[in-house]
């Protein structure tokens, strides 16, 4: 097996079951460090151990690749992730419109999420790093922002989209964390809540509605904040009416996201039915803070078809050019 192929995919899976960051780093750290390394170099045992970026897992797992082997670790980490769970839904999804870079608090560079949404046969992601006020998660700055429009520009090609983005913080009167100018020149943006996630019933449905009823925002992202399991504890929904949000989304051509991290599993099942009733659209969303959880995507494909969602009314089943025509759509407000 190839050492750097090994490396690289248990990094992914730690990635996909969440673990720690440090670990997937390290392996991610190793893999770079052999890269373009000749078959004499890496076969020169004394001389790799010592190289940067190379601990005593990342040399044992180079060694059983070399032998030919599929590491233990890495055997290990696939029989953990399972059999791949495959919904009819999944294959129908073109793209994601939610995820993150080390501009903010993703686990690494633009490059390495967008090699890892071409390996997954997206036709399109959106980069969609945080907004200002978010600064325990790094949230970019105008400044920052406009010079990531730069790089994202340079980023598609041979049938991959990478489309410019934002995850706006949803500010307590509903206001939007970015300037407008800025957040119209983005191809897609989603809007979501990150602080003050108990305010009250009132305050909160209004905070959303406005939100959900702005020209500038294409996607509701995680709606309720919830957070079912996982290291991070867990949280309860956020209290709202849920009609008024989902019928302004309807009436303003907004998406209501599914997003696929299984510690939120957000909107829960029966505020899903809801905005299907409504009328809503969708959006299934990664909301990727590392490339091994791109195909977490899974897990919300398998939530929407389970409770009926038709891929018509998801705008991630959808064609780029038909996507675009709706991020430019005409605005209610
Ligand atoms: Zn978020
Ligand atoms: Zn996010």
């Amino acid at each position: 097996m190839n050492p750097h192929d090994a490396l690289t995919e248990i990094a992914t899976l730690l990635e996909r079951e969440r673990s720690s960051r440090y670990k997937s780093k390290a392996f991610r750290a190793a893999a770079d460090a052999i890269e373009g390394l000749s078959d004499a170099e890496l076969h020169d045992s004394g001389t790799l151990r010592r190289r940067k970026g190379i601990g005593d897992s990342s040399f044992a797992v180079i060694q059983e690749a070399l032998g030919g082997a599929v590491p233990a670790y890495l055997a290990d980490l696939r029989e953990r992730a399972g059999v791949q769970r495959a919904s009819t839904l999944r294959g129908l999804l073109r793209g994601d419109l939610h995820s993150h870079s080390d501009w903010s608090d993703g686990l690494t560079s633009i490059d390495l999420m967008v090699d890892a949404a071409r390996a997954l046969g997206h036709e399109y992601l959106a980069l969609t790093d945080h907004s200002p006020r978010l600064r325990v998660a790094n949230g970019l700055s105008p400044e920052r922002l406009r010079a990531q429009l730069e790089i994202v520009a340079g980023m598609s090609g041979s049938g991959f989209t990478l489309l410019s983005g934002i995850e706006v913080d949803i500010l307590d009167g509903g206001a939007l964390d970015q300037e407008p100018e800025l957040l119209d020149e983005l191809d897609v943006v989603v809007a979501s809540a990150h602080s003050k996630l108990r305010m009250e019933r009132g305050p909160m449905t209004r905070r959303l509605v406005a939100a959900a009823s702005s020209s500038h925002v294409d996607v509701l992202g995680h709606v309720t904040g919830r957070l079912v399991e996982g290291s991070r504890g867990t949280r309860p929904p956020s209290t709202f009416d849920p009609r008024p949000v989902f019928e302004a989304c309807a009436a303003n051509g907004v998406a209501v996201e599914i997003n696929s991290r299984p510690e939120r599993q957000d909107p829960p099942d029966e505020l899903i039915e809801l905005a299907l009733e409504i009328g809503c659209l969708f959006s299934i969303d990664s909301d990727a803070h590392a490339p091994g959880q791109l195909s977490l995507l899974d897990y919300g494909a398998e939530r929407a078809e389970r409770l009926g969602v038709p891929a018509e009314r998801i705008v991630t089943t959808w064609p780029l050019e038909r996507l675009r025509q709706w991020t430019q759509r005409d605005r209610t407000a």
